[in-house]
């Protein structure tokens, strides 16, 4: 407590934030997450900020799953995996992960977090080289980061510049060379072309990975994710994802391919060996996620009908949005201080949404991005759509 420097440098620094308007405020829900929640202050909101794509989050069949297990397996381990916490509920998982995602096996992690920053130091070196998107999660950087590979780097989604790219590290000797990739790319709703970077990386030799965080539960015709929606099954060699957002949303992340990769993963991957084990009420519920999403693409089909439906309406309304299928809909405002003002009187109006602007997303494409769930009803649909109109021409970026 004897250096003052150091903290008045963090107010500082915090005091910048907060003036260049990038402090980032929690908003504080009083109830569980849904398609509606209640703010603290007790008002109703309709939710159109969370990654809840089938509604799960909230939902009384995931929590009663979530009671079944902490019922029958207890709170928690206290433990690693490997010494004494893992619970047959785990290895069900495990197992079923692997069915859902046409792979071999599939290995369990506190978050995706976890899950990237995991995956490539245990099985790539300084001979070997990770081609990544330029726009790849926060945590696949890490992850390359914690490990000594070469690093390539390729415009966001640009075919050309992958193939560029894979030509380097080709040229530069590298053994093994593997293509990293979001699935689904969380600020625009863009989809990777697997299709494509399966076909570059067998004209390569080169591996294959994707995270399939914004996919997983949903994507494709059966919801397996971004390889489905693609035709690609079977030919991506790792998988990483989250429990945390459509199959159910408490949290946990895993990494799925062949026994191989994963067993190497269990002997040496950081955040597996020296952190605790996933709760087994969190495997409980996602292993029911996974059957009732399995049983019925009811869900889906709803999320699906929903998205369709309000990327329709509010392009008719008069708004500019970035095209596309994904639940993820980008509503652009193009300036910062609209997407600000617009957000904020969003929120008067009882629909909970976040802005997005530099830095987080380029100069001049600020937005606010609202995602779909399977929860919302028409209805809510409509009302949102409504305060959508009536803000827009508030602030003058609709005509009346
Ligand atoms: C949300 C997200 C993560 C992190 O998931 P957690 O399980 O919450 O750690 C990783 N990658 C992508 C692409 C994500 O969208």
């Amino acid at each position: 407590m004897s250096d003052q420097a150091f903290y008045s440098s963090l107010q500082q620094k915090l005091a910048t934030l907060k003036d260049e308007g990038l402090f980032k405020p929690e908003r504080v829900l009083a109830s569980r997450q849904g398609a509606e929640v209640v703010a603290q202050d007790g008002r109703a909101l309709i939710n159109m900020c969370a990654n809840n794509y089938l509604g799960l989050s909230g939902d009384v069949e995931t929590q009663k799953a979530a009671a079944a297990a902490l019922e029958k397996y207890g709170y928690g381990l206290s433990s690693v995996r490997f010494i004494c916490g893992t619970q047959t509920v785990h290895k069900e998982l495990e197992q079923a992960l692997s069915k859902f995602l046409g792979t071999e096996d599939t290995i369990l992690y506190a978050a995706a977090f976890d899950a990237n920053g995991g995956v490539f130091e245990p099985l790539f070196d300084e001979n070997d080289a990770i081609i990544s998107d330029a726009l790849n999660h926060a945590s696949i950087i890490d992850g390359v980061r914690l490990c000594k590979a070469a690093r390539y780097r390729y415009a966001n989604n640009d075919m050309a510049d992958l193939e560029k790219q894979l030509i380097a590290a080709r040229d530069a000797g590298k053994r093994h060379k593997i293509i990293v990739t979001d699935g689904v790319f969380s600020m625009d709703g863009t989809i990777a072309q697997l299709d494509k970077i399966v076909e570059l990386a067998e004209k390569y030799g080169a591996l294959t990975m994707i995270d399939e965080s914004h996919a997983s539960g949903f994507m494709g015709a059966t919801g397996r994710g971004t390889h489905e929606h693609c035709g690609v099954i079977g030919k991506i060699d790792i998988i990483t994802g989250t429990l945390g957002k459509a199959l159910g949303g408490a949290m946990g992340g895993f990494t799925s391919g062949k026994k191989e990769v994963i067993e190497t993963l269990r002997q040496k991957s950081r955040p597996y060996l020296f952190s605790n084990t996933l709760a087994p009420m969190i495997a409980g519920a996602s292993l029911a996620v996974l059957e009732r999403i399995s049983r019925s693409t009811e869900l889906r089909d709803r999320l699906h009908e929903n998205t369709a439906y309000f990327r329709k309406e509010i392009e008719r309304i008069g708004f500019t949005i970035k095209p596309g299928t994904h639940p993820v809909v980008p509503v652009m405002l193009f300036e910062a201080p609209v997407a600000q003002k617009f957000a904020a009187r969003m929120f008067e109006l009882g629909v909970l949404l976040s802005g997005f602007f530099y830095p987080v997303v380029p100069m001049g494409q600020a937005r606010v991005r609202v995602q779909i769930s399977s929860a919302h009803t028409r209805e809510q649909l409509d009302t949102v759509l409504k305060a959508f109109e009536q803000a827009g021409k508030e602030l003058g970026i609709i005509k009346n």
